[in-house]
Order: C-alpha cells, then sequence, then structure tokens
C-alpha cells in the first residue's frame, strides 16, 4: 500500500473510531487497519495487564489476510493467558522508547506495537508480515495506535471507577445486557445438542461480592485504609478473573462479577480462589480482611433484575450464616436452605383482557 493510501485508510479508520464506545469493534477495526496498511497475513491485538510474574497478554481481536472481517469470538476458543517470557519481542517493544519492535522469527516479520503509556502498556499489537515493513507505514500504524491508546482513555475516564479502576455502576446494564446475549446464545448451542457449537456444559455467571464488616475497618482505622482495602480487593479480583470477565464497583464495598463461559465446577474453583485470595492478603494495618461473594447462573429466561436479586439472597445466605463464604444460588435452593423462588403469579385480569381484545 502506497502512504498516500495508507493515510487515507487511516483517517478513515479513525473516523469510525471515535464514534464507537464499545471496545470490541474499536480492537478489531484497529486489527483491520494494521494488517491492511502492512500488508501482512495477520494481526492480533491483547490486552495487557500486571500480573505477580509480569505482564499477562489476553487475545482480544484478531483478524487474517484476506480482510473479510476480523474477529473476536475468541470465547469459545479458550486461549489462555500467554506472559512475556514466551514472547521478548513484547518486552523489547514495551522498553523501546519507540513503542514498537520488529525481529524475524521462523522467516516471517514480526512486529509488536505497545499501546498506552510507556513501560506500562495496556494493550500490545503482533502482526506478521512476509515482506520487511516499510518503516513509513509502520509509522502510519504506529500514530494509529496511538491515537487509538488515547481514545480508550477517554473511554475509561468515563466508564472506570476512579478509586478501583473498574467498571462503574453506570456501565453494568449494558454490559449485563451483552452477557444476557451471549447465555441465550450458549443455551440455544446447548439445545442443538453436541458438535461443533456445543456450549459443553459452560455458562455464564454473575456473582455479588460484599466486604465483610467493612464498616468496622473505617471505624477502626480511617477512611483512607478503608479505601485502602477497597483498591488492593479491586487489585485481587483482576488477577483472579481472566479479562474477559467484567468487573464492577457496584457501590461502596459491594463489587459485581460477570464470569464468562465456565462450567459450573469451574464456577465455584474460580470465586472460591478468589475469596481465598482475599483471605490470604496481608492488608496494610487493617491485617485480614475477608469477603462473600453469592453468585448465579445466568438464566437469560429470567430478567436483569431477577438474576441480580438471586444472587444478592445467595450473598445474604452468607453473611448470615458465618461470612467470609462462597455460595451458588441454586444450589441453596436445592438444599432447602433458601425459599424456591416463586412462580410468576398469572394476573387474571391480564388474560381476561388479552381474551376480550381477541374478540373485539
Ligand atoms: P457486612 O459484613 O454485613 O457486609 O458488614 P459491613 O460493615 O461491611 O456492611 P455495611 O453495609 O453496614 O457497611 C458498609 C460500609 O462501607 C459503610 C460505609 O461507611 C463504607 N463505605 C462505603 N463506600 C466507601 C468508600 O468509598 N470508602 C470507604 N472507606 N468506605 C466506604
Ligand atoms: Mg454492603
Ligand atoms: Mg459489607
Amino acid at each position: 500500500m502506497s502512504t498516500e493510501h495508507a493515510l487515507l485508510h487511516l483517517l478513515k479508520k479513525l473516523q469510525s473510531l471515535e464514534a464507537s464506545r464499545d471496545r470490541l469493534k474499536i480492537a478489531e477495526s484497529v486489527v483491520i487497519a494494521a494488517l491492511e496498511i502492512l500488508e501482512a497475513k495477520f494481526a492480533i491485538l491483547h490486552g495487557f495487564r500486571a500480573t505477580a510474574e509480569g505482564y499477562g497478554a489476553t487475545p482480544l481481536a484478531w483478524a487474517v489476510s484476506p480482510t473479510e472481517s476480523a474477529t473476536t469470538n475468541l470465547d469459545h476458543l479458550d486461549f489462555e493467558e500467554s506472559h512475556l517470557d514466551a514472547q521478548p519481542i513484547f518486552e523489547q517493544a514495551i522498553l523501546t522508547p519507540e513503542g514498537y519492535a520488529c525481529e524475524d522469527i521462523d522467516g516471517h516479520h514480526v512486529l509488536a506495537f505497545s499501546i498506552g503509556p510507556f513501560g506500562a502498556p495496556v494493550a500490545m499489537v503482533e502482526v506478521h508480515c512476509d515482506e520487511p515493513p516499510n518503516p513509513a507505514l509502520r509509522s502510519c500504524v504506529h500514530e494509529l495506535l496511538s491515537i487509538y491508546s488515547e481514545h480508550l482513555g477517554l473511554l475509561d475516564y468515563a466508564e472506570l471507577d476512579t478509586l478501583t479502576r473498574l467498571h462503574n455502576r453506570k456501565t453494568f446494564d449494558e454490559n449485563f445486557d451483552r452477557f444476557i446475549g451471549l447465555a441465550e446464545q450458549a443455551r440455544i448451542r446447548e439445545e442443538e445438542g453436541s458438535g461443533q457449537n456445543a456450549s459443553d456444559g459452560r455458562f455464564c455467571w454473575l456473582g455479588v461480592v460484599d466486604i465483610d464488616k467493612f464498616k468496622r475497618i473505617n471505624d477502626n482505622f480511617g477512611h483512607l485504609f478503608g479505601d485502602e482495602v477497597l483498591i488492593r480487593i479491586a487489585d485481587l479480583m483482576k488477577k483472579s478473573f481472566r479479562s474477559n470477565d467484567k468487573l464492577f464497583r457496584f457501590g461502596g464495598e459491594e463489587f459485581v462479577v460477570l464470569l464468562r463461559f465456565v462450567t459450573a465446577e469451574h464456577a465455584i474453583m474460580i470465586f472460591e480462589r478468589f475469596r481465598i485470595a482475599v483471605e490470604q492478603h496481608e492488608f496494610p494495618q487493617v491485617g485480614q480482611v475477608t469477603c462473600s461473594l453469592g453468585y448465579v447462573q445466568i438464566d437469560p429466561v429470567l430478567t436483569p433484575g431477577e438474576i441480580l436479586s438471586r444472587a444478592d439472597e445467595a450473598l445474604y445466605y452468607c453473611k448470615a450464616n458465618g461470612r467470609n463464604q462462597i455460595q451458588r444460588y441454586e444450589t441453596l435452593v436445592e438444599k432447602g436452605l433458601i425459599a424456591p423462588p416463586v412462580a410468576a403469579e398469572v394476573n387474571h385480569a391480564d388474560v381476561q383482557a388479552d381474551i376480550d381484545a381477541l374478540f373485539d
């Protein structure tokens, strides 16, 4: 692609990028632009975050040439997080002031572009080309990615909680609707039976987390230490869950987790792992803090309000029965420990009105 052509392409991409708030759509648009401008074979955008071992990279969107479309449908591919030691080129891109690195790997020219502040990337774009990339085109992609990074910063400002950097309450409804849509797709796949698209008993889940006796922490140590506990619990959440899952600060010391496509056995393990991580963490000055978590399978037949209140019921059960535990709503109902859901009462007046309308 000529540089003029690439610039025109870039401007068009910028227009669509600035109009969108959907991070996955933006990620798709960015990988397609990188692929086309560099005439590459393959481009992938990884979300990046700090982990105990360095950085964890999670694929968010990728595109293969020729670019019919990019895909972000990675849910069922079960990518495991890769770590930096497996990707030395990422490390190079993070450490060079230019923010990108190029290396020949097995006869391919592989480029890595670091996105975000110097030394602390929020994402990484990896591009594989057959030919050595033209430096002018490489700069075009680099500029596009800088603008992408600024756009992400603006989105974060509007959508993230300032204390914990988790998603704020305002963004919950649309994310929850999206998860209910995913759960509906999984239900359809399950009904269609086995085969390539079967959901393999994997579902979406909603968990509500509430810190135990948090008021006492504030009263004994002051709000600043209380805030520090909130920040650290949010960090433990970011480490315990995958970046494909969604984490929200819902209220003062209440958090919500939307867990994407795992089996019931895995859901219990994942939530329990988080509870243990909190229990074992040494909080400055405060010492040990525990939390309780109620969760429920996202059943697309229910309303969002019903799903949330079921997880809340499981949480109340934890609080009333010793705290520092996780409980699943359906299990509590099965064991007779909480009341089963009341079947929606048929409103006879409405039924009669419908019948009357038929004969009008
Ligand atoms: P339980 O185990 O039953 O959940 O007890 P609790 O004390 O955690 O529950 P409660 O809901 O009574 O207390 C929540 C407290 O959270 C009350 C409020 O002072 C505190 N809080 C809410 N938002 C913030 C915040 O942003 N920072 C700090 N430091 N405290 C907050
Ligand atoms: Mg509370
Ligand atoms: Mg509490």
